[in-house]
This record gives structure tokens, sequence and C-alpha cells, in this order.
């Protein structure tokens, strides 16, 4: 049967005993380290001496860094699998790091995995799946974010060398990072989409310079995680990842599973202060009753659960379209899941703030911080307006302009034509009258 919205027992037991693992061993943690970089920070001994038995716990049930495909040593559990388990990691920043698919360095594993040399792999892969050092990937620039063609650092080829020049901005995580993944323009004569490539760049590399780390909101200026880079530094030509002129090709490979990790991890997020917003609802008296008996509270927790359960399904198709390899339609999927992901945050954690009125919008609650995240989504991986029109595109190839001047579903020529198929019919009624 094609329509099925069970889980197979066998995986449905271990995303149970992952549920009770993440919300009683991991998401304590977030309770303690709750810093920006505290999850990406693997010197700090306590964190590790905290999460090594939970991370080796994870691998004996064979459930440690199940984003990599089988053909590239892993899993390979393919989307749907990995969805259902982001659902329960988004719960706790903490969690895809004990479960060893943390972002970015999933993706950042992923592509080493499809395009690196046996070398790269074992010098950048290995210790990264292990969880020993965390990596960057260095795209943005600060004249442009959105549109590659804009792009301005450089790699050129010096002998046996590779120079690259040029800066980046909000490259995550790169002041913990053992390397980064640049990409530079590397041939100025064809277009960007073919004229980029992709070069890993240990972070001791001479000649890289912090210009600032930049923090998000509230964080203090100078205490961020996102570096703001400039590059003038050699690098061996083993460096380049892939090909040249391919760093497009890579980018997408570790882009499309990435945005449907995140966005189950928002559902996770998202079913979770509607919890709160029902319990509250459920407790708090005023005006005589409690929000719950209120209709313009049930009209909230009515919203929000058709909210979740609607994007919860564009989410899991979404992994399923991929896993079934068409390219092009999971272009579209994805792109509709990255859209909505921002919205679906934005609405119910907004209601469950409201709902929660001044303690929803205090530091003791989750709510508020959880609220504040809904626009960076609509800005990570690109903004809404360009995954908007990655869409459209999409949905309009399947179309035609209409033939003449009237629309193909322009009624008075169908009349037409059904009184012409049904005349036999017609003439029998009009007979019978
Ligand atoms: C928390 C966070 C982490 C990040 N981590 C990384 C990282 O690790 N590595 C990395 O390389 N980058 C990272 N980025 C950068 C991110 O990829 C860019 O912010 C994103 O691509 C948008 O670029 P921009 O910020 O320069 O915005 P701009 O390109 O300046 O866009 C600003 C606004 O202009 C509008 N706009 C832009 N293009 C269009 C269009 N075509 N049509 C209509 N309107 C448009 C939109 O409203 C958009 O929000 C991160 C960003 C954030 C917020």
């Amino acid at each position: 049967m094609a329509w099925d919205f069970e889980t197979e027992p066998e995986f449905q037991e271990k995303l149970e005993w992952m549920d009770e693992f993440v919300r009683d061993e991991v998401e304590p943690m977030d309770l303690i380290w709750n810093h920006s970089g505290d999850v990406f920070d693997t010197k700090n001994p306590a964190t590790r001496a905290v999460i090594a038995p939970l991370q080796d716990e994870v691998k004996k049930r064979d459930l440690w860094a199940c984003h990599i495909g089988p053909h590239l040593g892993g899993k390979g559990f393919g989307q749907v699998k990995l969805a259902l388990m982001n659902e329960i990691l988004g719960r706790s920043s903490w969690a895809p790091r004990v479960f060893g698919c943390q972002a970015p360095d999933s993706g950042n594993a992923e592509i080493l995995a499809h395009y690196g040399t046996d070398d790269q792999k074992k010098r950048f892969l290995e210790p990264l799946l292990n969880g020993d050092i965390v990596s960057s990937y260095s795209m943005t620039e600060p004249q442009a974010g959105s549109d590659p063609k804009e792009f301005k650092c450089r790699a050129f080829k010096s002998g046996d060398e590779w120079v690259l020049e040029g800066e980046k901005w909000f490259s995550s995580n790169a002041r913990l990072a053992e390397f980064l993944i640049v990409m530079a323009v590397t041939d100025i004569d064809v277009p960007i989409h073919q004229g980029a490539s992709m070069f890993l760049v240990p972070t001791d590399t001479p000649g890289i310079e912090f210009i600032r780390h930049v923090g998000l909101g509230s964080e203090e200026l100078g205490e961020g995680m996102h570096g703001y880079i400039r590059y003038d530094c050699r690098l061996p030509e083993e460096n380049l990842l892939g090909g040249p002129g391919q760093a497009f090709t890579i980018a997408q490979t570790r882009l499309g599973g990435g945005r449907v990790h995140h966005a189950m991890r928002t559902v996770g997020q998202v079913k979770r202060a509607l919890d709160m917003m029902c319990e509250r609802a459920l407790s708090r008296h005023t005006q005589g009753s409690v929000l719950a008996q209120k209709q313009s509270i049930q009209n909230m927790i009515a919203d929000s659960f058709i909210e979740i359960e609607q994007f919860r399904l564009l989410v899991l198709k979404t992994a399923w379209v991929i896993d079934r390899g068409d390219k092009a339609e999971a272009r579209k999927y994805v792109a509709a899941v990255k859209v909505q992901t921002p919205k679906v945050m934005t609405d119910i954690a907004g209601r469950a703030l409201h709902i929660h009125g001044s303690l929803g919008a205090s530091n003791e609650m989750p709510l508020a911080k959880l609220w504040a995240q809904a626009p960076i989504m609509g800005i990570v991986d690109g903004p809404t307006e360009v995954h908007r029109v990655t869409i459209a595109k999409q949905v309009l190839k399947d179309y035609q302009p209409s033939d003449g001047l009237w629309p193909s579903m322009h009624l008075p020529p169908r009349v037409v034509a059904a009184r012409e198929k049904f005349a036999q019919h017609l003439e029998l009624e009009i007979g019978n009258q």
C-alpha cells in the first residue's frame, strides 16, 4: 500500500529509544552549556567528558552519522529516516553533536565523502566523522550573499600551489574549526556556476586573518561565532576539493539534505512549542475560565496543530522525493520546505510566547529565543525570495502558454464542446419535456 503514515516497527523502536535518550541524557546539557559555540568546542574537557559516553551509546546502537550514504561508508538511512531522527534531535542544540550529524559538519562531511581523495578523506573526513574536530563552510562574501555572480574571492595557480585571495563573511564556527571549505572563483572567463572551485583550508594556514567575529542579535560585539575572514594564503595543489569549476555542483550536494534536516528539527521545536501552549492554556485561569476555554485561544491551538501537520507532511514528502532520486523535483520541494520553515516557526513560537504572556517574553521560558530564531531561518542558506523563485521556475516548467487569446479553461468553447459530446442525450432531454 503506497499511502502509509506509519514507520516500520524496527525503526520506530530506534526512534522511541532516541526520544527517551535525548530527553533524559542530552536535553539537560542545553540548560548548562548554552552559549553559542559551546556545541562546537571540541576542546572543552567538561563537555567532552559528558558527551563521550553518550556518543559511544549512539555508536553502539548504530545511529552515529547516519547522513553518510552506504556507498561512502556510512549507514545510508535515506532522507525519510533522517527526517524522523531530526524531528527528535531538533529539541536539543546538543543532540546533533551527540549523534554525529551537526551542521555544518554534516554537510561538509557529505561533500568530503563524495568528492574527497583518499588522502583528503584520511586527513579531514575521518577526524570530522569521529567528532574530534569541527569545520566551517566559507562561501558568503560581505558584498555578495545571495548572488554568487558578485563573488570576488579568487584562487589562481602559482607553480604547484594555489593562491587564495579575498574575503568571506559569516563563516559559522570558523574560530573553532580545524579547517574551512572555501569557495573561490578560479576562472573569470566562464559563468560563475562553472568557474568556481572548492578548497580545503586548514585554519592554521599562514595568511588567514579574522577581521571580526560576528555574533547574532543580542550577543556582545566581537563575541560571535560567525567569522569575517580575509584570505591571503598559499595552498598545496592537493587542497582542491573535486575538480576545478566544480564548486556549485559540490555545494548542491550538501544543501538538499541539510535543509530537510533543519526543517524537521523545526518540526520538533514547534511541536514542543505547541505542548507548552496547550499546557499553559489548560493551567492559566483568567476572566472566569482557563485560557483553553476561550475561543481565540482554541483558534491558536487549532491553527498551530494544522500548520504543524501540514508542514511535517511536506517535509517528509520532500525527504521521500529526494530518496527517489528525481533531482529537479527534489529542488522544488527542498525550496518549498526552506520557504515554509521560518513561517511555521514564527507563527507557532509566536503564539506559544503570546499565550504565556510576560513569562513567554521572559528569559525563563525558551519561547522568546525560539521565536527570535525564525527570521534567521529565512536568511541562512539563501533568503526566502530566492527559494520562491526556484519553486516558481520548477512549477512553471510543467505548463505551456495557452493557444490564442483565451485561456484553455475559458468556459464558452468548453460548453460548446460539452454540448457536442452529449448532443444525443441533450436531444432526448428536450424531447422528453
Ligand atoms: C546564522 C547564519 C549562519 C550562516 N552561516 C554561513 C556559513 O557558515 N557559511 C557561509 O558561507 N554563509 C553563511 N551564512 C550566510 C548566508 O548564507 C547568507 O546570509 C545568505 O546567503 C544571504 O546573503 P546576505 O546575508 O548577504 O543577504 P543579501 O544577499 O544581502 O540579501 C538580503 C535581503 O535581500 C533580499 N534579496 C536578496 N536576493 C533577492 C532576490 N533575488 N530577490 C528578491 N529579494 C532578494 C532578501 O530580502 C534578503 O533577505 C549564514 C547566515 C546566517 C544568518
